[in-house]
């Protein structure tokens, strides 16, 4: 008499268990490989999970100098493909564009005019005059106004560089190419795109808490993203990452100095030549990091007041601005997501829902 009741239990444990199976992500507790490196001048965390810890070596391995390749192309001061590129760009002439700067120029230049300009990696002069890709930036102290002035009135813009096929011309020698917002975001999707032909789909590449990840974690989890606060005590609170996703903050706190007791850091706006005042980070999740990177330091710059209608245009649906004066402002879709570690202390500021 009881078979209808042991067949309804064992469909029921068979339906949990499946259930339970599918919240795992269908296979928890794989093998997981972790390595770090230097790339970018960051400290690289690469993990891989699901994989023979030989194959996760062998990939680590292949990453790593993928990442030693790009640094070394694409840096603006060293000698390399970037200083000739900047050469040839401020003498008006055309040139062939080396392989390993045409896809970024394309992204920087598009990403450039859908920011309004916010995001301009052709202030490479500005960014030079800062010194803030030095060890010691502009020696403790601000560069002179009148230094600041000249540059901006030459008005260095993405626009001034002529992309046809496959050569480039420069129409204003003020233009300096500095991929320093965008180029770790690139490299990441680079790295990705690498790791998903070797056969890996679940992997974190995190440069010092900028990152894309894919799949899940070894435990067959989404990964939990911890989010930095910007005045340096703990975190500001934890998303979940799974899939295929970038999470990028730009922040104050990242490259410094003080001089007279005013703070100036390394996000440059680039209508006035200074530090952006404002923001203090800008947290932004999108699928890939070039954009991601790219939209991060614009909303910095764009500030509290702005970032919204820079975020639509540039097509970004999570963000996180922490004002200087410590109010949190984000987007419905960002706080649905975001677990804050303190929901009390702070004033939460809600836009309206990003497109
Ligand atoms: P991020 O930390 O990604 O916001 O990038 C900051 C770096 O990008 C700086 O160290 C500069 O090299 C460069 N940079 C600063 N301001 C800008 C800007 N408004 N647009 C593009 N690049 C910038
Ligand atoms: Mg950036």
């Amino acid at each position: 008499m009881n078979g209808p009741a042991v067949c309804t239990r064992r469909v029921m444990i068979t339906l949990l268990l499946g259930l339970l199976t599918l919240a795992a992500g269908c296979s928890p507790n794989q093998a997981r490989y972790d390595t770090r490196f230097l790339a970018f001048g960051t400290l690289m965390d690469l993990t891989i999970v699901g994989i023979p810890p030989d194959r996760a070596e062998q990939a680590a391995q292949a990453i790593e100098a993928d990442f030693l390749q790009m640094h070394k192309s694409w840096h603006a001061w060293d000698p390399g493909p970037l200083g000739r590129v900047n050469r040839m760009l401020e003498s008006g002439e055309r040139f062939s564009a080396p392989p390993s700067i045409l896809p970024l120029l394309r992204l920087g230049k598009a990403l450039s005019i859908q920011s309004e300009g916010l995001f301009n990696p052709a202030i490479g002069r500005l960014i030079d005059t800062w010194g803030f890709h030095r060890n010691d930036p502009g020696g403790g102290r601000p560069p002179p106004p009148e230094t600041i002035d000249r540059l901006l009135k030459q008005h260095p813009s993405m626009l001034d560089i002529e992309i046809d096929g496959l050569s480039l011309q420069g129409t204003n020698p003020a233009v300096k190419l500095d991929f320093g917002a965008f180029g770790k975001g690139y490299g990441i999707d680079l790295a990705v795109e690498h790791l998903k032909k070797m056969g890996i789909e679940n992997t974190i590449v995190n440069a010092g808490g900028d990152l894309r990840a894919i799949g899940l974690r070894e435990t067959g989890e989404p990964w939990k993203i911890a989010i930095r606060h910007p005045d340096g005590n703990g975190i500001v609170g934890s998303l979940e990452i799974s899939g295929d996703e970038s999470v990028f903050t730009s922040g104050n706190y990242e490259r410094n100095f003080t001089w007279e007791g005013r703070r100036y850091h390394h996000i440059i706006d680039p209508r006035t030549g200074y530090p952006s005042v404002g923001s203090a980070s800008v947290t932004v999740i999108h699928n890939d990091s070039t954009t991601a990177d790219a939209a991060a330091t614009a909303l910095f710059v764009a500030g509290p007041r702005e970032w919204h209608r820079i975020a639509g245009k540039m097509g970004i649906r999570y963000v996180l601005l922490i004002a200087e004066n410590g109010d949190f402002h984000m987007n419905p879709a960002m706080q649905s997501r975001l677990k804050l570690a303190d929901a009390t202390s702070q004033k939460i500021i809600l836009s309206q829902p990003l497109e």
